[in-house]
């Protein structure tokens, strides 16, 4: 019986250490953008949870300290900084601060976003698209090439876009924002076979309606809530953390042999064919 119990218990080892190093991140690090609050924190606890040493920052050095401090806090190796990404200094900062004190980049969440116009698209400033593209479209591009030579340095790595299913099916008012983020779903494509060579796989998630402060005057009318519940096959929208663990998969050896892709997170909204 004792043989038996002990074979049992060495099986279960090895297969929970098999399914482990699969999805494990163990020794990684992983900078993740705009991740003090909503989807960037939901990524950086998943990418945490799984072992991974996160690099948390936003503009606000007061929501970096919380957000590290909630992680620490959930038992994750995580250090912070504040980093707007619309700005180069900011952004090497990160890249230097993250490879000083960790040892190098193996993974990059881009997630910031801004839409600071709402209206008729042929109304939207030249102001609006510069602030627009700089934060959500260039800043990805600008923060894969600061990486890409530690990643190259480490024999390969991992990056995740974060767009949205506006990128694919425009919502009515936010023009500028639509735009930036098809763009990036155009960028993942133009990437990835070129980084395929470094070993880097470049993969990008469209959320659909997900429950953060960016979204909020969207859940809370009630006339565009009820035409957006006629499009989800799950009737509710989603949480942070629901899209955090699509992005940690698509950052793991189980996501090894995807690159070039997007995954919707929407319940079924603007999803494609
Ligand atoms: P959120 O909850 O409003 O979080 C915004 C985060 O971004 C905060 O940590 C904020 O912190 C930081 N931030 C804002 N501007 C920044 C900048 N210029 N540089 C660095 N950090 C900045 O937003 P979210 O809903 O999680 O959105 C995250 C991503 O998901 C965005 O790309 C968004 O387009 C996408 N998305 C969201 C939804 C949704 O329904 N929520 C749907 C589709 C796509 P500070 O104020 O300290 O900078």
């Amino acid at each position: 019986m004792w043989k038996c119990l002990g074979r049992t218990l060495w099986l279960n080892y090895t297969v929970g250490r098999r399914m482990m190093s699969h999805s494990s991140l163990a020794g990684k690090i992983a900078i993740v953008t705009a991740s003090s609050d909503g989807i960037g924190l939901a990524a950086a606890r998943a990418l945490g949870q799984r072992g991974a040493h996160v690099v948390v920052s936003s503009r606000r050095k007061e929501n970096v300290d919380r957000a590290v401090s909630l992680l620490k806090g959930e038992k994750i190796q995580v250090i912070g900084t504040t980093c707007n990404v619309g700005k180069q200094e900011d952004r090497e900062s990160l890249v230097n601060m993250t490879v000083e004190q960790c040892g190098g980049v193996d993974i990059l969440v881009s997630n910031a976003a801004v839409s600071p116009f709402f209206g008729n698209i042929m109304d939207s400033t030249e102001e609006v698209w510069d602030k627009t593209l700089d934060v959500n479209l260039k800043s990805a591009f600008l923060l894969t090439k600061l990486v890409v030579p530690h990643m190259e340095k480490k024999g390969g790595g991992s990056i995740v876009f974060v767009s949205s299913v506006a990128g694919y099916q425009p919502m009515q008012g936010l023009g500028p924002y639509n735009v930036s983020k098809t763009a990036l779903l155009g960028l993942t494509c133009a990437l990835a076979p070129e980084l395929g060579h470094s070993n880097i796989r470049v993969n990008c998630v469209a959320p659909g309606i997900i429950k953060t402060r960016l979204s909020a005057a969207l859940r809370e009318n009630e006339a565009i809530m009820e035409a957006f519940n006629r499009q989800l096959s799950l009737k509710r929208v989603g949480e942070p953390d629901e899209v955090g663990r699509v992005i940690a998969f698509l950052c793991s050896d189980e996501a090894s042999y995807i690159t070039g892709e997007t995954i919707t997170v929407s319940a079924g909204l603007n999803s494609r064919l």
